[in-house]
C-alpha cells in the first residue's frame, strides 16, 4: 500500500512510518519540521517537507507518489498553548484538517486512519472508558480533535471516505532509533527521566486525588504497540473490508481506543523509573495541573474485538526502559 504519513517525523508518526516500512508498505512522510525531526525518518522514506494544511502541497503530494491512504498524526498537541491560543489550534487541526479532506476528495484518496486523543473525553464520568461514552472535551485541544472526527464522519457518509479513528491513551516508550523529544516537554515520563539522568527535581502535580497512593492514574501504551495498531487499521480500510465499509451506500468511522487497559500511578511511574535507572528521583508536591482527572483508563475491548489488537509491551518497567535506553543514544537530549 502507498500510504501517506502526515507528522512522520515525530514521535508517534515517525515509530509508525519504521513499523509499516518494516511491513513491507511504499511509505512517503509529509512533515512541516515544526515539532518534527529529519533524522527521525527511517532511510529509504521520502521526506516531503511542507504543511497538509496547504492544498497545493497535499494536492501535488497525494498526486506524485499516487498515495492509496493516509495516516493523519500531524497536529498542534499541547495543551496549555491550545488554551492560549485556540485560533491556532483550530486552524491547524481543524481548517488544515480539512484541507487535508479536500486534497484526498479531489485526489480521489478514500482512506485515512486519524490520530485523535483521549482528551475528547473530558472528565469522563466512569472508567474503563469506553468509545460511546459522552465527548466533552474540556479544553481546545480535544475540542479540536473531536471537531475533525466529526468532519471525518461526514466525509465517509457523503463521499465514502473510508476511516479509522484512534483516541490515543499516554503513548510511551521508544524504539531503538525513535522516541519522545519534545519542546517544551510537557509529558511525565521524559520529564522523570530527564529528572534522573540530571539530577534536577520533578514535581508531582497533586497528590489529593482520589485514587490509593493520591496521585493521577494513567493509561500507558508503548509506542510500538501504537505503531501496530496503525498497520491493522490501514489495512481495515481496503476496500471491500466490511469494518469501514460502506452500510447502506454510508461509510461509518471505526472508532477505537488505544490504551492497555490498565493504570499506573504518577508515583508508580517515578518509582518503576528509579528502577530502570538505577538512580534515586528527587520529587515534591506541587500544585495540581488545571483540568487533570483522577483516573483516566481504557477500555480496550473495541479495538481487541474489531481490529484483533492487544497490547504486547504493556509493562511500565519495559516502557520507560526503552524510552531510558533511547535517550542514551543521545539525540533525544539535543530536542
Ligand atoms: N505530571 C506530573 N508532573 C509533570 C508532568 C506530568 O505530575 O511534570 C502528571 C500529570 O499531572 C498527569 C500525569 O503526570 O497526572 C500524566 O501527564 P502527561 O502530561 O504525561 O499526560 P496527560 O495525561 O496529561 O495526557
Amino acid at each position: 500500500m502507498r500510504v501517506l504519513v502526515t507528522g512522520g517525523a515525530g514521535y508517534v508518526g515517525s515509530v509508525t512510518v519504521e513499523t509499516l516500512h518494516e511491513a513491507g508498505h511504499d511509505v512517503v512522510v509529509l512533515d512541516d519540521l515544526s515539532t518534527g525531526h529529519r533524522q527521525a525518518v527511517v532511510e529509504g522514506v521520502p521526506l516531503e517537507v511542507g504543511s497538509y494544511g496547504d492544498p497545493a502541497t497535499i494536492s501535488r503530494v497525494l498526486a506524485t507518489h499516487r498515495i492509496e491512504a493516509v495516516l493523519h498524526c500531524a497536529a498542534k498537541s499541547q495543551v496549555a498553548e491550545s488554551m492560549a491560543d485556540p485560533a491556532k489550534y483550530y486552524r491547524e487541526n481543524v481548517a488544515g484538517g480539512v484541507a487535508l479532506l479536500e486534497g484526498m476528495r479531489t485526489g480521489g484518496v478514500k482512506r485515512i486512519v486519524f490520530s485523535s486523543t483521549a482528551a475528547v473525553y473530558g472528565m469522563p464520568e466512569r472508567t474503563p472508558i469506553t468509545e460511546d461514552m459522552p465527548t466533552i472535551p474540556i479544553n481546545t485541544y480535544g475540542e479540536t480533535k473531536r471537531t475533525f472526527e466529526q468532519g471525518i464522519r461526514w466525509y465517509g457518509h457523503a463521499y465514502g471516505l473510508r476511516s479509522v479513528i484512534f483516541r490515543y491513551f499516554n503513548v510511551a516508550g521508544a524504539s531503538e532509533r525513535n522516541g519522545e523529544a519534545h519542546d517544551p516537554e510537557t509529558h511525565l515520563i521524559p520529564k522523570v527521566l530527564a529528572a534522573a539522568a540530571t539530577g534536577t527535581e520533578l514535581t508531582i502535580f497533586g497528590d489529593d486525588f482520589a485514587t490509593p497512593d493520591g496521585t493521577c492514574i494513567r493509561d500507558y501504551i508503548h509506542v510500538r504497540d501504537l505503531a501496530r495498531a496503525h498497520l491493522m487499521a490501514l489495512e481495515a480500510t481496503d476496500p471491500g473490508d466490511t469494518r469501514t465499509g460502506p452500510r447502506d451506500g454510508r461509510c461509518v468511522p471505526l472508532v477505537c481506543n488505544l490504551g492497555s487497559g490498565a493504570g499506573y500511578s504518577n508515583r508508580e511511574v517515578v518509582r518503576a523509573a528509579e528502577q530502570v535507572a538505577g538512580v534515586t528521583i528527587a520529587t515534591r508536591i506541587g500544585p495540581r495541573r488545571e483540568g487533570d482527572p483522577d483516573i483516566l483508563i481504557a477500555s480496550a475491548a473495541r479495538a481487541a474485538e474489531i481490529l484483533g489488537w492487544r497490547p504486547e509491551h504493556d509493562s511500565i518497567a519495559e516502557m520507560i526502559g526503552s524510552a531510558w535506553a533511547w535517550r542514551k543514544t543521545g539525540w533525544g537530549d539535543k530536542a
